[in-house]
Protein backbone atom coordinates (compact mmCIF):
# COMPACT_ATOMS: atom_id res chain seq x y z
CA UNK A 1 0.00 0.00 0.00
CA UNK A 2 1.27 3.49 -0.86
CA UNK A 3 2.48 6.12 1.59
CA UNK A 4 0.31 9.33 1.54
CA UNK A 5 0.95 12.23 3.08
CA UNK A 6 -1.68 14.83 4.23
CA UNK A 7 -1.98 18.06 5.46
CA UNK A 8 -3.95 19.60 8.27
CA UNK A 9 -5.34 23.04 7.92
CA UNK A 10 -6.49 23.22 11.30
CA UNK A 11 -2.97 22.16 13.38
CA UNK A 12 -0.78 22.70 10.70
CA UNK A 13 0.93 19.41 10.70
CA UNK A 14 1.89 16.87 7.95
CA UNK A 15 0.86 13.66 9.05
CA UNK A 16 1.33 10.28 6.78
CA UNK A 17 -0.97 7.25 6.23
CA UNK A 18 -0.96 4.22 4.44
CA UNK A 19 -3.67 3.51 2.19
CA UNK A 20 -5.35 2.37 -1.40
CA UNK A 21 -4.30 3.74 -3.96
CA UNK A 22 -8.05 4.22 -4.61
CA UNK A 23 -8.58 5.98 -1.44
CA UNK A 24 -5.60 8.62 -1.76
CA UNK A 25 -7.79 11.45 -2.24
CA UNK A 26 -10.63 10.45 0.12
CA UNK A 27 -11.23 12.23 3.32
CA UNK A 28 -9.31 11.56 6.39
CA UNK A 29 -8.91 12.59 9.59
CA UNK A 30 -5.99 14.45 11.09
CA UNK A 31 -4.38 11.86 13.52
CA UNK A 32 -3.35 15.02 15.57
CA UNK A 33 -6.68 17.02 16.17
CA UNK A 34 -8.84 15.16 14.30
CA UNK A 35 -9.77 17.30 12.37
CA UNK A 36 -11.30 16.33 9.17
CA UNK A 37 -10.34 19.73 7.20
CA UNK A 38 -7.02 17.82 5.65
CA UNK A 39 -6.20 17.49 2.54
CA UNK A 40 -3.27 15.21 0.70
CA UNK A 41 0.11 17.09 0.08
CA UNK A 42 1.12 16.48 -3.69
CA UNK A 43 4.30 15.42 -3.72
CA UNK A 44 6.20 13.74 -6.13
CA UNK A 45 9.04 12.36 -3.98
CA UNK A 46 8.85 10.89 -0.91
CA UNK A 47 12.80 12.00 -0.32
CA UNK A 48 11.24 15.41 -1.06
CA UNK A 49 8.99 16.09 1.68
CA UNK A 50 10.94 14.44 4.72
CA UNK A 51 13.88 17.21 3.48
CA UNK A 52 11.04 19.61 3.80
CA UNK A 53 9.96 18.09 7.36
CA UNK A 54 13.95 18.91 8.41
CA UNK A 55 14.51 14.58 8.94
CA UNK A 56 16.41 14.38 5.80
CA UNK A 57 18.14 11.45 4.15
CA UNK A 58 20.18 10.61 1.46
CA UNK A 59 17.60 9.31 -0.43
CA UNK A 60 17.99 11.48 -3.16
CA UNK A 61 21.26 10.47 -3.52
CA UNK A 62 20.37 7.07 -3.84
CA UNK A 63 18.73 7.13 -7.89
CA UNK A 64 15.19 7.55 -5.90
CA UNK A 65 12.62 8.57 -8.12
CA UNK A 66 8.81 6.48 -7.79
CA UNK A 67 8.69 3.12 -6.04
CA UNK A 68 9.10 1.42 -9.31
CA UNK A 69 12.33 3.11 -9.59
CA UNK A 70 14.51 0.74 -7.27
CA UNK A 71 15.33 -2.10 -9.60
CA UNK A 72 17.55 0.94 -11.34
CA UNK A 73 15.09 1.42 -14.71
CA UNK A 74 11.79 2.50 -14.43
CA UNK A 75 9.67 3.84 -17.47
CA UNK A 76 7.27 5.68 -15.32
CA UNK A 77 8.88 8.83 -13.76
CA UNK A 78 11.88 9.19 -15.94
CA UNK A 79 13.97 9.65 -13.19
CA UNK A 80 16.80 6.83 -14.13
ZN1 LIG B 1 -4.97 18.57 12.79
Amino acid sequence: MPLYEYYCADCHTKFEALRPMSQADAPIQCRHCESMNTSRAISLFAAFSKSESGASQAITGAGGGCSTCAGGTCSTCGIN
